[in-house]
C-alpha cells in the first residue's frame, strides 16, 4: 500500500501550495486571508497525521479519524495564542502584535513535550506518549510553515533566518515518516489513542 503513503505524503504539499496561493489573493478580505491561513495549518496537520498511519495497518477507522483530526485541531488552534497575547477576541488585534506569541516558539514546545515524554516512557503511558507524538507534529508542521515568514523561534538563542520555500514544503512532507521512524524506535508504534482514553486523562 505503498501509495496510499506516497499521495498523503503528496497531500501535504498540495494543501500547503494551494493555501499559500490562496493567502495571497488581493480579492479576499484580509480577514478572510487570516482564516484560509489558520485552515492551511490545520489542514496541514490532517494531512501530516494521516501520512503517520496510513501505512499502520490495523487501526480502527473511527480511531484513525479521531487522530487526523485531533493533530488537524492542534495544528489550528496553536494560532490561538494571537488573541491570548493580543488579549483581544478580534482578529485585527490578534494579526498587529509587536511580538511573537508564546506558543510560535519552538525550543519550549519541544523541550516540554520531551520531557513529558520520558515520563510517559518511564511509567509506561502510551496513551500519553501517543498524544504527545499527535501535539508535537501538529506543532512541528505549524512551526515549519510560519518559518518561511520569521525563521523559527529558538528561545533563548533568538530566531533563524526564514525557511526558503522549497526547504518548508520537503520537510513538511518529511515530518510526518520522521516522526513515524521515531514512534517505531520508541516501540510505541501499535498503541493507539482513543476520544474515551484522552477524556480520562
Ligand atoms: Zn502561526
Amino acid at each position: 500500500m505503498w501509495y496510499r503513503n506516497f499521495l498523503a505524503t503528496v497531500s501535504i504539499a498540495l494543501v500547503a501550495m494551494l493555501g499559500d496561493l490562496a493567502v495571497t489573493l488581493s480579492f479576499l478580505s484580509v480577514n478572510v486571508r487570516s482564516v484560509v491561513d489558520n485552515l492551511t495549518h490545520g489542514l496541514i496537520g490532517v494531512c501530516t497525521w494521516l501520512t503517520v498511519t496510513t501505512q499502520v495497518p490495523n487501526i480502527p477507522i473511527s480511531t484513525r479519524l479521531w487522530e487526523i483530526g485531533l493533530c488537524g485541531f492542534f495544528a489550528s488552534a496553536i494560532d490561538l495564542d494571537h488573541f491570548a497575547s493580543a488579549k483581544s477576541f478580534w482578529l485585527q488585534d490578534a494579526r498587529n502584535l509587536s511580538s511573537r506569541p508564546f506558543l510560535h516558539c519552538t525550543s519550549i514546545p519541544v523541550a516540554l513535550i520531551t520531557s513529558i515524554y520520558l515520563l510517559a516512557y518511564i511509567w509506561h503511558w502510551s496513551s500519553v506518549q501517543r498524544l504527545l507524538w499527535i501535539l508535537l507534529a501538529a506543532i512541528l508542521s505549524h512551526h515549519i510553515r510560519d518559518a518561511t515568514r520569521r525563521g523559527f523561534w529558538i528561545f533563548p538563542f533568538g530566531s533563524t533566518p526564514p525557511l526558503p520555500y522549497s526547504l518548508y514544503i520537503v520537510a513538511n512532507m518529511a515530518l510526518p515518516h520522521v516522526i513515524k521512524a521515531l514512534i517505531w524506535y520508541t516501540g510505541n508504534s501499535g498503541k493507539t489513542i482513543s476520544l474515551s482514553e484522552v477524556i480520562s486523562l
